[in-house]
């Protein structure tokens, strides 16, 4: 596969709006998915059996299910950070089967935001750095970072004596809200979250999830995460379980 192929941009910007509505332009679709892992002994694990998916643009989506379920899989491959062993991803109108390696790590900048359980920030840079770490590899001048990524502090309730500590200076709670704050920065179409409350105590995992679907309902930026907690699944607009890799329910609330 050639690693020089030109990004195509996506077709067709999504409309912030309406979650899951008939007749929209899905900002993700999965068509068949499968994903077969091997274990140590190289027996084949099933992760993924066959998944048909869309999630419409502006969604406050949770995929739950047990552990084991398929969750992150399935995310991993929504986010083109795992290949799928067959079945289509496409996300904004673009396959991502169809770009080289390079052309989808430009495409994930450009388009996606993630956020993880552990949330992955880089020990040796402030909370700042790790949350301006996108706009950087963007290209965005330094004074513009700066001012974005207060702004989103701000709009966290990331108090600016926060602002130029290490993580291991920060609680869990506020390191996942640098976390979000680097994944909201860039404005990306898609926020994918993989179990975000997990390492949360209920009340900080409650308040963090109030934050983010009011920034999904003033932004239109649509949410995608997977979770195993009832407060979570509570506050999803729509909910899908997972189970032995297959959707077994699917259930909007409005
Ligand atoms: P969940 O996030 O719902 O807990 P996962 O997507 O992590 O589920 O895992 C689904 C299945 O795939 C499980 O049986 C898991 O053990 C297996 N699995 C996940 N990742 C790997 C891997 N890298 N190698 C082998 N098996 C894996
Ligand atoms: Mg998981």
């Amino acid at each position: 596969m050639s690693e020089h192929t030109v990004v195509p941009q996506p077709a067709s910007p999504p409309s912030a709006g309406s979650p899951a509505t008939d007749g929209q332009e899905p900002l993700v679709k999965t068509t068949n998915l499968v994903k077969i892992y091997e274990d140590k002994d190289q027996v084949p694990v099933k992760a993924l059996n066959g998944v048909d998916f869309q999630v419409a643009p502006g969604e406050f989506t949770a995929i739950a299910g047990p552990s084991g379920s398929g969750k992150t899989t399935l995310l991993n491959l929504i986010g083109g950070l795992d290949k799928p062993t067959s079945g289509t991803v496409v996300v904004a109108g673009q396959d991502l089967g169809a770009l080289s390696r390079n052309a989808l790590a430009t495409f994930r900048l450009h388009n996606l935001g993630f956020i993880f359980q552990a949330y992955n920030l880089i020990p040796v840079l402030t909370a700042e750095e790790n949350a301006e770490f996108n706009l950087l590899l963007q290209g965005v001048p330094p004074k513009e970072r700066h001012e974005r990524v207060l702004q989103e502090f701000e709009d966290l309730g990331i108090s600016s004596e926060l602002i130029h500590r290490r993580p291991n200076k920060l609680s869990g709670g506020q390191q996942q809200r640098v976390a979000v704050a680097r994944a909201l920065v860039s404005r990306p179409k898609l926020i994918l979250a993989d179990e975000p409350t997990a390492n949360l105590d209920s009340k900080t995992g409650a308040r963090l999830l109030d934050k983010m679907r009011d920034l999904n309902e003033r932004t239109g930026i649509t949410f995608l995460f997977s979770t195993h907690d009832p407060m979570v699944m509570e506050r999803a607009r729509r909910l899908v379980i997972l189970r032995d890799g297959l959707i077994t329910e699917d259930e909007v609330r409005g």
